[in-house]
This record gives C-alpha cells, structure tokens and sequence, in this order.
C-alpha cells in the first residue's frame, strides 16, 4: 500500500464542500487520488463515460450501496465490502466480473487521511477480484447531513458458459453447500459496535469469491444456483430461494459450520447465526453427482476448511425452508421480521 496520501494533508486535512464541487478541487482530488488508486487508465479523466468493448456472452449487471459502521473493522472495511459485495453478486450468477463504476457520497469533514485508506483498500479489493474500476462519481454533503462516506458500486460481468444459474433452476435431489463457517461478518461489526471483547477478535469473512465461483465453472460442475448469504444471513437466502424455486428445502442444524466463538457471542447478543450477515459466505445447488467435486474446490477457498454440505432439495411441494433442529423436531426458516443489525454492509 502507497503509505502516502497524495492531497497534501496540511492544505487539506478534511474533505470539503468543495471537493465535490465540480472544479479544481475536485478534478485535483480524482486525478492525484482517486484514478491512480483505481489505475483504470486515462479514460478515467477523459469523457463522461467509459467506453468499454463489448464482451462476448450474456452479460451480468448488478449495483449496491454500502453505508456500514463502523467504516473500519477487523477484517475489512468500506472500501473492501464496497468492492467485494458487487464483485460477489455477479459472481453469483455465474458471472466473470469485469467492470465497476464506483459512486462516493463525502460528508464535508471527512478526514483525508480516512478516505485514502478506503481507496487503498478498493483498489486491493479490486486487484484480487480481478476487475477495473472504470467510472465513478464523487458528490460531498454538508456536514452533519451525512456519515463520513456512502459508496455505491455497480458492476457488469460476463457469463461465458451455458448453465442458467438461477433459483428456478433448482431441483429435487440438489446437494446445497455452504462454503464456510458463518455469521463472523455480523458479530465482527456487532463486536466493534458494541465495544465487545473476545479471546481472540473475530474477524469479519468479507472476501471476493470470484476465483472460487470461476474454478466451479472450469471445473464443469453443474451449479442449479448460487447465492451470496449477505444482509438476512443464511436463513434469509434458503427462504428467498425456496419462494422463488417453488421447492421445499431441508437443512441439518448439527451440521451447520459455526465457529464457537462466533455461536457464544450470538448466544450472548440474542442472535441466530443463520440471521447473521456473511461477506464472503454463500450457498451452492449443485445435484449429488458434483457434490464430491465441488466440495474439494470450496475447501480450498478463503475459510472453505469448514466447508459443508447442510442439506438437500427435497421432492415434498411446499414451498419453502425448513430446519431440522438438534431435538429432532422440524421448524420452518421465514424470512427476517424487521432489521436484525442494520448498517451491517
Ligand atoms: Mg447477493
């Protein structure tokens, strides 16, 4: 990381009104700043948008907005998930992530010093996950009118196979995989928030899972679906995805991977792990034949040690989620009541 940042901090400690103004500070901000750190090439200044090649294959196109809080926590930042939840949800139809536009909204007052550390922090993100930076935007509002910075990215991916990789594509007998343990994001944030101390500091699974997702495909594994178990958790995605498939699906809650520090700060919070948001956490349909497979590429991934296999597609026609508890008894998994952790990504 380029330790220095390039606005000099004795002109400029803070962003100002001005940096969003449209004029000489802010062209000075976006050139001696921000394109280098993306390092998207001269068009980046040049014109009002950018002009691209068109890629062979359908395309993917998704966008988010990242308001989280703290902006720095252990395991990521802004900055990273800003990169990482795009990169991941174009991933997540079988996508190879290509380009990003990136929107900064600034609160006047924002240390400069701050805002280098998050660009630093995209441009890495950016560079792992293997996608340009391409266009973007910087608006700044007065202060007290925001809260230090809001990014919103949004990304275009090309689809360069055959599969349809969608929940309707979901089948009876389908294996679901989960490629990690979950709910550290959540209780990472929750932890800071809350100024909770652990034995050891639970680090938030914020990751791209762009390489992981593009060995599936070269492998040939015959992926039904895919989801990234962000806001909502785990729980919320089987929920959306059972809706959406019109299928009933069963998971095993002795085998769900949650690390115990993780299930003992859940336990102390009130919260269910499988509600707990995850960065780099998500789910796979895939049919029994590439089970095997399959899970030898997810071990291989950030965290993929404890990854497992919780549960199946089954031939029932109810549509929906169910848990099969510890107990032995069966309860159904709905969809979050109201915001469990807001400001969570
Ligand atoms: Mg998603």
């Amino acid at each position: 990381m380029n330790v220095i940042c390039p606005i000099p901090i004795r002109d400029y400690p803070n962003v100002t009104l001005a940096h969003g103004g449209g004029g000489f500070l802010m062209r000075s901000l976006i050139e001696k700043m921000i394109a280098p750190a993306f390092d998207s090439g001269e068009e980046f200044l040049q014109h009002d948008s950018a002009v691209l090649p068109q890629p062979k294959g359908r395309i993917a196109f998704t966008t988010d907005s990242f308001v989280v809080r703290p902006l720095f926590f252990p395991g990521g930042d802004i900055g990273s998930i800003a990169i990482n939840g795009t990169v991941n949800d174009l991933a997540m139809s079988g996508a190879r992530p290509l380009y990003l536009s990136c929107g900064f909204i600034l609160e006047e007052g924002l240390p400069m010093e701050t805002l280098w550390r998050i660009v630093q922090s995209m441009k890495a993100a950016a560079e792992a996950a293997g996608v340009k930076i391409v266009t973007g935007d910087t608006k700044v509002v007065d202060k007290g009118k925001g809260d230090g910075i809001f990014i919103n990215t949004s990304g275009i991916g090309v689809i360069e196979h055959d599969l349809v990789i969608h929940p309707k594509s979901v089948q009876p007998g389908d294996a679901i995989l989960v490629n990690g343990d979950i709910g550290r994001h959540g209780i990472a944030i929750m932890a800071v928030r809350e100024g909770l101390s652990f034995e050891t500091t639970i680090e938030s699974d914020c990751a791209p899972l762009v390489a992981t997702v593009q060995e599936l495909l070269s492998a040939k594994i015959e992926i039904h679906c895919m989801r990234d178990c962000t806001r909502g958790g785990l729980a919320s995605s089987l929920a959306e995805i059972s809706a959406t498939a019109n299928r009933h699906i069963e998971i095993e809650e002795f085998v769900l991977p949650v690390r115990e520090d993780v299930r003992g700060a859940c336990e102390m919070l009130g919260f269910d792990p499988m509600y707990v948001a995850n960065e780099g956490r998500f789910i796979a349909f895939v049919p029994q034949a590439h089970v095997a497979a399959a899970l030898e590429i997810l071990r291989r991934g950030a965290g993929g040690a404890s990854t497992s296999i919780i549960g199946h597609v089954t031939e029932k026609t109810q549509p929906r989620a169910t848990l099969k508890t510890r107990l032995g008894s069966t309860r159904v998994i709905d969809l979050l009541s109201g915001e469990q952790l807001p400001r969570i990504c």
